[in-house]
């Protein structure tokens, strides 16, 4: 595109319009992606969530993402912000602050007003003067060789003190990498053993599903078959869900389960009419 040929009047009358309208666009693509979290539809696409739906299939960054998934929840939230977004007085990078640093609707209601018009430094300044908080900056993330990535993070004098005390305990000299592994490991033993009962050695087999319920030997088997999301393939935040939904009759088998992630089983849940979306408009008939 050249624009070489454009009067200066014209060149600058056409970029302030530009602007404008791509704030608009900006505020219709919340209200689609606010659309979208409520019914849970990136489940759909086999994404484990909003934000990877943002990334993998509307090409954002992280941070754009991430940005726009906050300003869209936010106006869920409180409504009277469309206006403030669509004429710039509010930008998606000040929303996001102070969703990072105030955690009550009432008050975040007052401090958006607060920061209208700011920019982002400024508005990083009034957060720190109302909140008194300290600015803890998010994960850092840096690749420094083809299977190393740098994390900076900000850890609490109590932390330390724990990872100390578990390097005493385990009387070896631990890279941060080596314990870091360790105690991953071993929250995840912990978790698999707890929510989806693996253990070496099963006590007993086959008790029958009654009710609701489902018997450890059936927990231990559905994990051991799906080990993942059988949507999307994520491994957070798994439960296990009757695939013939329990309030209908859906028996607590092996054949009936199927590990879901939260998103997915609230799509689910959705989908087969057993959960009230958020928010007051109808659903379309799929
Ligand atoms: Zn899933």
């Amino acid at each position: 595109m050249k624009l070489t040929h454009l009067q200066d009047k014209t060149l600058l009358y056409d970029t302030k319009m530009l602007a404008g309208i791509e704030r608009e666009t900006t505020l219709k693509l919340l209200h689609h992606l606010k659309e979208i979290d409520r019914r849970k539809l990136y489940s759909d696409l086999k994404y484990s969530s909003l934000f990877n739906y943002c990334v993998y299939e509307l090409g954002y960054s992280e941070g754009s993402a991430q940005r726009r998934i906050v300003a869209a929840r936010m106006l869920r939230e409180i409504p009277e912000i469309e206006e403030k977004i669509e004429n710039g007085k509010l930008t998606l990078s000040n929303i996001t602050l102070v969703n990072q640093y105030i955690d009550k609707t009432s008050e975040r209601r007052k401090v958006l007003r607060a920061v209208e018009g700011l920019t982002k430094r400024e508005c990083e300044r009034k957060l720190f003067e109302i909140t008194g908080k300290e600015i803890v900056p998010d994960e850092i993330k840096k690749r420094i060789s083809q299977d190393k990535i740098q994390v900076a993070v900000v850890l609490s004098e109590e932390t330390l003190a724990e990872i100390e005390k578990l390097k005493d305990l385990l009387g070896k000299d631990l890279s941060m990498d080596e314990l870091v592994r360790f105690m991953a490991k071993e929250a995840i033993k912990s978790i698999e053993k707890n929510k989806f009962k693996q253990t070496e050695a099963p006590k007993s087999l086959s008790p029958v599903a009654v009710g609701r319920r489902i018997p450890a030997n059936i927990k231990r088997e559905v994990y051991k078959r799906d080990q993942k999301c059988v949507n999307c393939g994520t491994q957070h935040r798994l439960n296990y869900d009757h695939r013939v939904p329990y309030a209908l009759s859906g028996q607590s088998n092996k054949e009936n389960l199927r590990l879901l992630c939260f998103q997915c089983n609230q799509r689910a849940r959705i989908r087969a009419g057993l959960q009230n979306i958020r928010g007051k408009e109808q659903l379309p008939a799929p």
